[in-house]
Formats: C-alpha cells, sequence, structure tokens
C-alpha cells in the first residue's frame, strides 16, 4: 500500500516540480513591474529551491526502492504481496509479478526492458517461477 503511493507520487513528482518552477516564473514574470522585489526573491531563492527539491526526490526514490527491496528479498511483489517469478535476463537477475505484471531489478528499482541498452537482445529465462504462478517461461528477447 505504502509502496504503490511512493512510487505514484515518485513517478508524478518531477513533472510536478517541472510545472510549479514554470509557475514561478510567470509569478516572477507578472510582478516585475508592480513590484521588483519579488523576482529577485524568487530568482536567488530558485536555486536553493531546484536543490531542496532534487535531495527530496532521491530521498523519497531511497524509501521507495528500500521498501521494495524488503519485499522483493522475502519473494514478494511490494505492491500486491504476490509471490514473484525470478528471471534472468542476461547477467541480471530481475523479479517479476505474475499477478499485476510489474518487473524490479536487483535494487527494487522498476526495470524497464526498452531502456536497458545492455540487455538488448539478450535472452530471457525464468530462473524459478512462484509457487501459484503456474506460467510458462515467456522465452525470447522482446517478451519480457
Ligand atoms: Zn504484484
Amino acid at each position: 500500500m505504502i509502496y504503490r503511493f511512493l512510487r505514484g507520487f515518485n513517478e508524478i513528482y518531477p513533472v510536478a516540480v517541472l510545472f510549479a518552477f514554470i509557475a514561478a516564473f510567470f509569478v516572477a514574470f507578472a510582478f516585475t513591474v508592480i513590484y521588483p522585489l519579488v523576482p529577485i526573491i524568487l530568482i536567488i531563492s530558485s536555486v536553493f529551491l531546484v536543490v531542496i527539491a532534487r535531495v527530496t526526490f532521491l530521498v523519497l526514490r531511497h524509501f521507495e526502492r528500500g521498501i521494495a527491496l524488503a519485499s522483493l528479498r522475502n519473494g514478494k511483489c511490494p505492491a500486491c504481496a504476490t509471490a514473484c517469478d525470478v528471471l534472468r535476463v542476461g547477467e541480471s537477475r530481475v523479479q517479476e509479478c505474475p499477478s499485476c505484471r510489474r518487473i524490479f531489478d536487483e535494487v527494487g528499482a522498476p526495470y524497464v526492458p526498452q531502456e536497458r541498452v545492455e540487455d538488448a537482445n539478450k535472452s530471457v529465462s525464468l530462473e524459478h517461477a512462484s509457487p501459484e504462478g503456474a506460467r510458462v517461461a515467456a522465452d525470447g528477447s522482446g517478451g519480457v
């Protein structure tokens, strides 16, 4: 439950911060003629706000992956607590949930095969399946 909330929040967080900074730009732009102290303060504080936004994101992502790893070590999906299938993609092990189809890599991060150049054209083999997942191993390159 808390994992799903954190992951959803972390997915919208970068876009939300971007739009907040764009909104701050328009506020500063509107105040340039009315009251020039506001844009000056916003420009100076924006440097610190970028650092705060970045550190907040790193802390939230750290918690998200910590929760995911704690659950994955028990062989359970962090989002729905179903037993995960362990797949081997090249040299790396990924865990796939047979219920909600989420895939996690070794550090607990969501695994997106298209974003891994080193895993392109690597074969995917099922290392061991979850007890309740009576699913045939997906074999081949683009399958997982
Ligand atoms: Zn799941």
